[in-house]
């Protein structure tokens, strides 16, 4: 096993993380040179809307977008898109938010796209109007929520549509954005785990959407705490000045032009509903680094790693009674591969149990969760280093042979 003198000295477990890159789970293991910017940015200061103007560019040129800001996070930046959309750029609004009464205030979304990350939205002061019925989800019917259904329920109250990336999403994103645009209302995506495939960072920019979330501590292999708002200029702007403290007197402001026009402000807000959210020197350098490298890598590279490592990992893990070993292709993710265990009537255990016992083990090995349901214990390669596919074989090899 790698280093882990720091954790030894806290008395906190390393684990083997074989589920991908989740919160809970502290995220991915950060790349050497991401660690190295953001060392390198804590030994000095600079301006932070400095960095940021950077961080604009680099998001940009990453997305395609015209702006962008980093965040502490995808639900950081879900909050701020609301935000955004709820106060423009009028100051008043912004520092009443959360307080939305008497206000445009509602984000229309479809029902079957609710989720737990939603409430960054309602964070900001938003209500959530929700259309259609995800009848195709009940086995009764084959429809979800319509174009016509989101049209319906736009009134003069609605300040954004929402929309969630998923491969499964309905109606598509183009169809949400026409209707938007009739009523010129922008679209804000939560795109917080779309990648793999790279191209994810331009696609729904591309498509049209007005502002996209991103999370800088999953694929991408930023900070934990980081993630990323692409899109239009005047919202990001007013997400920036949602996001900082404002101790600052007016005159003496000099913020970076590419991303501020102060001649049309007139003034600066109060603290943001976003300042909860801050996001330091350290993170917004680690996030510009991972950005780029993640660009520049490229999807066959990386895709060609994972495909290697699960292919150790399944031949270490050879045959077992009453199991299916087998590679399989994420199917909402191209180019990732997992290992599937399929525990059938003749294994040793089921795949609760089998979860549960690599998880309380030393290591503590943690694998998919949501492959459970399909009777399956599944290993996802993107966050393993050096080591972990030798003793995640073993462990299996101990519970299942
Ligand atoms: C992970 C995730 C988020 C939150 O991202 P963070 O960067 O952890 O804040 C939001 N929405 C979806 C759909 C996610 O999968």
């Amino acid at each position: 096993m790698i280093n882990s003198t720091i954790y030894d000295r806290l008395g906190v477990p390393v684990i083997v993380n074989a589920a991908g890159p989740s919160t809970r789970l502290s995220g991915n293991p950060m790349r050497p040179e991401v660690a190295a910017a953001m060392a390198e940015a804590s030994s000095a200061c600079v301006q932070i809307l400095d960095l940021q103007g950077r961080a604009s560019e680099a998001i940009a040129r990453a997305t395609g977008a015209e702006a962008g800001l980093a965040t502490a996070g995808a639900a950081a930046a879900l909050m701020l898109a609301a935000a955004a959309c709820l106060a423009r750029l009028d100051l008043s609004r912004m520092n009443r938010l959360p307080d939305t009464d008497g206000m445009p205030n509602e984000i229309v979304m479809a029902r079957s796209q609710r989720n737990f990350y939603d409430r960054s939205l309602r964070q900001a002061g938003a209500k959530l109007v929700e259309v259609g019925i995800p009848d195709r989800f009940s086995g009764a019917g084959v429809r979800d929520a319509e174009p016509w259904e989101y049209e319906a329920a736009i009134t003069p109250s609605t300040v954004a549509l929402f929309w969630l990336a998923q491969r499964n999403s309905e109606p598509p994103l183009s169809e949400i954005v026409a209707v938007a645009r009739r009523h010129k209302l922008p679209v804000i995506v939560d795109a917080a785990g779309q990648m793999p495939p790279a191209a994810n960072l331009r696609r729904f920019i591309d498509e049209g959407a007005d502002l996209v979330c991103f999370s800088g501590g999953k694929a991408i292999g930023g900070p934990q705490a980081s993630g990323m708002l692409a899109g239009r200029r005047d919202l990001v702007q007013s997400a920036a000045l949602q996001q900082l403290d404002q101790d600052e007197f007016f005159a003496l402001w000099t913020p970076p032009p590419a991303l501020f026009d102060k001649d049309r402000l007139p003034g600066l807000p109060h603290h943001g509903i976003g300042r909860v959210a801050k996001i330091g020197k350290e993170e917004i350098v680690g996030l510009i680094t991972a950005v780029d490298i993640y660009v520049s890598e490229g999807d066959e590279r990386r895709g060609a790693i994972w495909r290697a490592t699960c292919t150790r990992l399944a031949a270490a893990i050879g045959t077992l009674p009453g199991v299916e070993v087998r590679i399989s292709d994420d199917p909402r993710r191209p180019g990732l591969s997992t290992v599937d265990l399929i525990l059938g009537a003749g294994a040793r255990c089921d795949a609760a149990a089998a979860l549960s016992g690599l998880q309380r083990g030393t290591p503590p090995i943690f694998a998919v969760a949501g492959a459970v349901r399909a009777g399956m214990v599944q290993f996802n390669p993107m966050c393993l280093r050096p080591g972990d596919v030798e003793a995640i074989a073993r462990r299996v090899r101990d519970m299942l042979a």
